[in-house]
């Protein structure tokens, strides 16, 4: 039972006390909030209970409300709420979970951005404009009795066209979104000794996790994840490339090859060798390094050229070329896990081979989400498909039917149109009831 010193008053906190109704004794002393619609989260009335934290009380206090009638939310339901409501659209619901799931302060940032309506805002333009050539074709349709078009199809083609680039720029986002949004898969092989872990101790950030929700324990910390540039970065352990080619199937080269198979990025290094005034030993006798350079050359690598710090001579732009894998002629990254040289470098360049051309759209609004991304190729092609049509000369109508199509994949993303089953799927990959 709550016994709260004045009436309950919007938008005022009122100091209350938790009452254990058989005994009459006080359990804790809580915070009480009332929201009054629509000045709420969902819009509806609401009113909102802090207690000091301590899990059997709050549990006694859920317990006490069910008992008087309330029930427990569904994952995401408050969330859900206020979109249908109509406080917010499905991009900023997404930006909720995103925001609850974020692992690095980058990350929050990001779904921050989104929950203001980054994403929606930058939609908005282009469905305008799509708008208005639908309005416009369709003034055509209605009036025209015969064959006379009100656009000529260049113009046609050129206003779809005027949709298309900015929607193709913001597909183009979706590489860096990804990576912002799921973390990064890495990978460092090379052989033992050549500074592997030195090198990736030097390339984290070790951020403090924010609180994470998992399912029961939504005030548990995750243990600290490390970060490369805000994005949470999960490093493949690899053993090692084997000196002697004999252990060519070893476990552990066999581990280190599954690394690579199931990494986003490689990075393959050497350190300096001064006998040979080289990175690495690319002689005949040491075929693994060759054979991690043809089994990575279809993936996502960077050559890393460690322990510059011993290099002597001139230092500038360096490149490699390894025989036994065929021309390849590839830009070694020279770092030194000792001093910290070229470690911001690589840095910038692991971001940059992950994130295509998405890199540095923090502000403008980028996709971070698979559906959206979906939606927005989908679109993409309802509008090539309406270019194709009118190249072809097809009726209007016809035209039409692709612009809508394409228009109704945009309206998806922020849920102007969303099928129930779409909604269910996204409100409750919700782990906590917010
Ligand atoms: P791993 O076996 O590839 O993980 O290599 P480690 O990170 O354990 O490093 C092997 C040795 O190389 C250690 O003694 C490191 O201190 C040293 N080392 C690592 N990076 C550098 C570097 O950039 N310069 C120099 N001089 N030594 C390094």
């Amino acid at each position: 039972m709550l016994r709260l010193k004045h009436e309950l008053e919007p938008g005022r906190a009122l100091f209350g006390e938790l009452i254990e109704p058989a005994s009459g004794e006080r359990l804790d002393e809580v915070v009480v909030l009332y929201f009054q619609k629509p000045h709420s989260y969902t819009t509806d009335d609401i009113v909102e209970i802090s207690a000091h934290g301590s899990p059997v009380v709050l549990r006694h206090i859920v317990e006490l409300a069910l008992e008087r009638g309330a029930r427990l939310a569904e994952p995401g339901e408050f969330t859900m709420r206020a979109f249908l409501n109509g406080r917010i659209d499905l991009t900023q619901a997404e930006a909720v979970r995103d925001l609850i799931e974020s692992q690095t302060l980058y990350q929050a940032k990001v779904a921050a951005q989104q929950l203001e309506g980054a994403l929606a805002k930058r939609l908005r333009p282009i469905k305008e404009r799509l708008v208005n050539l639908i309005a416009t074709l369709e003034a055509g349709v209605d009036f025209a009795e015969d064959d006379v078009s009100v656009m000529p199809p260049e113009q046609i083609v050129a206003r779809i066209a005027e949709v298309r680039q900015p929607l193709e720029a913001l597909a183009a986002t979706f590489g860096y979104g990804k990576v912002v949004h799921e973390g990064l898969t890495l990978a460092i092989v090379g052989r033992p000794n050549v500074g592997k872990s030195s090198l990736f101790n030097r390339l984290v950030e070790r951020e403090r996790a924010i609180v994470t929700a998992t399912p029961g324990t939504t005030r548990d910390l995750v243990t600290e994840p490390v970060a490369i540039g805000g994005i949470p970065v999960r490093l493949v352990d690899t053993a090692g490339i084997r000196d002697a080619s004999d252990e060519a199937e070893s476990i552990g080269v066999q581990k280190t090859w599954e690394a690579v198979a199931e990494a986003d990025l490689v990075l393959m290094m050497f350190e300096w060798n001064s006998e040979s005034g080289m990175y690495g030993h690319l002689d005949h006798r040491l075929l693994d390094n060759q054979d991690l350079m043809i089994r990575t050359k279809d993936r996502n690598r960077l050559i890393v050229g460690n322990k510059s710090d011993l290099r002597t001579g001139q230092k500038g732009t360096l490149f490699v070329k390894f025989h036994g894998a065929g021309e390849m002629n590839e830009h070694v990254h020279e770092t030194s896990a000792l001093t910290g040289e070229g470690i911001e470098e690589l840095r910038a360049a692991i971001i940059e081979k992950v994130s295509g051309h998405g890199a540095g759209q923090h502000e403008a609004g980028f996709l971070t989400n698979a559906r959206h991304q979906a939606l927005v190729r989908d679109s993409l092609k309802s509008l090539d498909a309406a270019a194709e049509a009118v190249r072809m000369r097809m009726p209007h109508e016809m035209i039409l039917l692709d612009l809508y199509s394409s228009l109704r994949q945009l309206d998806e993303i922020t849920g102007a149109t969303t099928a129930d089953d779409i909604l269910n799927r996204i409100f409750s990959s919700f782990c906590i009831g917010k």
